[in-house]
């Protein structure tokens, strides 16, 4: 079996644990799939990378990307996750008693007999 060395926590480890990258010689990422991830989740976290991605969310690849993410059954599970978590804030059920109160002045105005 080949391997390869990580550059971060060089670990020996075999080739199925490193992701692609065509700029690379070999077509491979010189950080192992483990560091990548821990580098990937510290970078969205910190200011600059939060900031990047907000500008690829707003792109139109960014919309794409996430509309895509939102059909799918992935995406619309953690959709409705997210809602849940939401409706059960202290702002999430604000807005939906304020939601339901305009609900029922438009019903109200609709049918002033009801
Ligand atoms: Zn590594």
């Amino acid at each position: 079996m080949k391997t390869k060395r990580c550059s971060k926590c060089t670990r020996e480890l075999p080739l199925s644990e490193f992701g692609k990258r065509s700029a690379s010689k070999d077509g491979l990422n010189y950080k192992c799939k483990t560091c990548c991830r821990t580098y990937g989740k510290a970078y969205r976290q910190s200011d600059h990378g939060k900031a990047i991605q907000i500008k690829y969310l707003q792109s139109e690849k960014g919309k794409a990307v996430c509309r895509k993410y939102q059909q799918s059954v992935e995406g619309k599970a953690a959709c409705a996750r997210a809602s849940k978590k939401y409706q059960q804030s202290p702002e999430g059920k604000r807005t939906i008693t304020q939601r339901r109160r305009l609900k029922l002045f438009a019903k109200l105005k609709f049918w002033p007999g009801k």
